[in-house]
């Protein structure tokens, strides 16, 4: 049974598509949510359909590790919301990275990418790639010419993200796949921080965007998935690696992540003004060093921004004066934000590099990748913005300088 009123609409918008899009047109009993399919192996009462299925001849689920009916509507959901012709799903975002790099390139390939991509991103490019003989060249994520000239030299892959983590630095995304495309190389963008709903890397000319699901997409930190879009015969290469490697999403996360999604457009809209408004906020308080973040028309990654994204996203940064102490004292003072890891949820969430994203990178490091030692990153939630407000000039007041 299948929701024909939804059918019939032509280029519903993106809280629309949230909404209505895949699981309304499979819906069981009548069902008007999409269940979940909490069966690992599926029944058939012929051979010869289910050799037809197996082969591909068919559609149909055979085994929840290669595809499970409430997975699929979660890939449908974002795959629409992306613009994609295809997408598969992982158990998290680091696997739908790690499985998409994997499948993308061989030993003797290289790969051009920047240094300020996310921490456990930045190990797969340092530390495992090489081991299977796969070369990898960081460029300054701000210096757009010499990502070019990288790219001029001959690479497989071009790997970015934008805006990225922690320092919120654009990326030309058409400028640099653009480059990418005369060297024949498939551009990846991982597209975490700005959600579907704020910027469509594929419509820039990026080959396979991917998503930590975890975060702005299931919105309420409470289920972990991954997610790679693009054409047909590349998610299948990448479809094929994960199932044999084995780290599919578990149906009952993509139930939470599709429940997520239905409020996708309200919960990023509400983000995008919160973070807006908090950013302006902190930049023209006294004990603020610096925010960084791409809505304020003072950014350096403001302009591309503009051209590239419709909103400017949850997530921004900046840096307190004073040292280590101050960090402390406006942290665990404030009352509506977690001290937590992750992002995109609900809820406020602050941390810093040190004991979020980078974890595992030196201070010595971090001043290479040019993220100050006093930087706090902030993932605002969906609270009334006078509430955030009010809490962090409060908070404020017990930093001394
Ligand atoms: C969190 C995050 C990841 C990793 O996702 P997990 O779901 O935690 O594995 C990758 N990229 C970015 C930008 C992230 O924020």
């Amino acid at each position: 049974m299948s929701n024909k009123k939804y059918k019939k609409q032509t280029n519903p918008g993106p809280g629309t598509q949230s909404v209505w899009s895949a699981d309304s047109e499979i819906s069981a009993y009548g069902a008007t949510q999409m269940p979940v399919f909490h069966s690992v192996t599926f029944n058939y009462h012929d051979l010869d359909t289910w050799r037809d299925v197996a082969m591909g001849k068919k559609e149909g689920h055979i085994y929840t590790r290669n595809s499970n009916p409430t997975v699929n509507v979660f890939e449908e959901k974002v795959r629409i919301l992306e613009g994609a012709e295809a997408a598969t799903s992982f158990s998290t975002g680091m696997a739908a990275i790690s499985n998409t790099l994997f499948t993308m390139l061989s030993p003797g390939d290289r790969v051009v990418s920047i240094k300020d991509t996310y921490g456990g991103t930045s190990k797969i490019l340092l530390d495992h790639l090489p081991h299977f003989g796969i070369d990898v060249q960081l460029c300054d994520t701000t210096n757009h010419e010499q990502i070019e000239k990288e790219i001029a030299k001959g690479c497989q892959a071009l790997y970015l993200e934008s805006p990225t983590n922690p320092t919120l630095k654009v990326m030309d995304l058409v400028r640099l796949s653009k480059a990418a495309k005369v060297a024949g190389a498939t551009v990846i963008v991982d597209n975490t921080f700005a959600s579907p709903i704020n910027q469509n890397p594929l419509k820039l000319g990026v080959d396979l965007v991917i998503h930590s699901a975890t975060k702005f997409l299931g919105g309420h930190s409470d289920a972990l998935g991954g997610i790679v879009c693009g054409n047909k015969e590349m998610v299948k290469k990448i479809f094929h690696f994960k199932e044999v490697f084995g780290a599919s999403l578990d149906p009952m996360s993509a139930y939470f992540l599709i429940r997520g999604i239905k409020t996708l457009e309200l919960r990023i809209n509400r983000q995008n003004s919160n973070a807006m408004q908090l950013a302006g906020f902190l930049q023209d308080h006294p004990k603020i060093e610096q925010v960084f973040y791409p809505g304020l028309e003072t950014d350096p990654g403001h302009e591309i921004a503009k051209q590239q994204m419709s909103g400017y996203g949850g997530v921004f940064s900046f840096s307190l004066k004073g040292g280590y102490n101050n960090i402390k004292l406006l942290l665990e003072n404030l009352k509506y934000a977690h001290l937590a890891a992750s992002l995109g949820s609900v809820g406020t969430l602050i941390g810093t590099p040190k004991t979020t994203s980078h974890v595992e990178t030196s201070f010595e490091e971090m001043k290479k990748l040019g993220i100050p030692e006093n930087l706090i990153r902030c993932a605002v939630g969906i609270e009334n913005i006078e509430d955030l407000i009010n809490d962090f000039k409060s908070a404020l007041e017990k930093v001394i300088l």
